[in-house]
């Protein structure tokens, strides 16, 4: 408990791809666990990245997680023994996830929520903004960038190896995709 009475608070954990959001939350909710404490980790069923019963990050550190599709099932698995509430890949979900985070912290919960600040068009990505204005800490990580290897703040979405115009759409059939880290001076978005 960070303050001298037991109370809630948020903590988020944002970045671009490969900054270690997963890995920052896998390390908090581990101690927890070994702090005893009841934790519940949620991520959206969306991601489905190397395995859909774990938060798994890229460098192959792993936490059981609960797979929901929206922010109300969280109830279906916490009760009155919850003290910490991990949720990865946040900016998945609906921007009711905003409110209910806020009411687990008002009942006294511990809630640590990771996840993408920006889009691939360096735009504030879903309900994470939101969320970092409640929350009482905020993290903002940085990757390495692919280019010239300063810090990456941003995510740099290619299309079969080209960098994603502003207005391509989300699901691309046929083409192949990938994601990586970039510095401002390097991520691209043509118009
Ligand atoms: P996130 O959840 O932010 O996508 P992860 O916690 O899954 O990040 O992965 C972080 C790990 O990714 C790093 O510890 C490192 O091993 C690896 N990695 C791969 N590419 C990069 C990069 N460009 N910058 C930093 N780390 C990288």
């Amino acid at each position: 408990m960070y303050g001298p009475n037991h109370h809630g608070w948020i903590e988020v954990v944002v970045g671009p791809m490969y900054s270690g959001k997963s890995e920052e939350l896998i390390r908090r909710l581990k101690r927890a666990e070994i702090a005893k404490q009841n934790v519940v980790v949620f991520k959206p069923s969306i991601d489905d990245r190397y395995c859909k019963k774990n938060v798994v990050s890229h460098n192959g550190s792993k936490i059981k997680a609960i797979d929901i599709c929206k922010p109300q099932d969280i109830y279906k698995y916490i009760n009155e023994d919850t003290q910490v509430i991990g949720v990865d890949e946040v900016q998945f979900f609906e921007e009711e996830i905003v409110g209910i985070i806020r009411d687990l912290a008002d009942k006294g919960m511990r809630i640590i929520a990771a996840g993408l600040d920006m889009d691939f068009r360096g735009e504030p990505f879903g309900p994470t903004p939101k969320l970092m204005a409640i929350a009482e800490f905020v993290d903002k990580l940085s990757a390495v960038c692919m280019t010239c290897g300063n810090p990456a703040h941003r995510t740099q979405r290619l299309i079969n190896g080209k960098p994603a115009k502003y207005s391509d759409p989300i699901v691309l059939i046929g083409a192949t995709e990938s994601y990586e880290a970039r510095c401002r001076l390097h991520h691209e978005v043509p118009r």
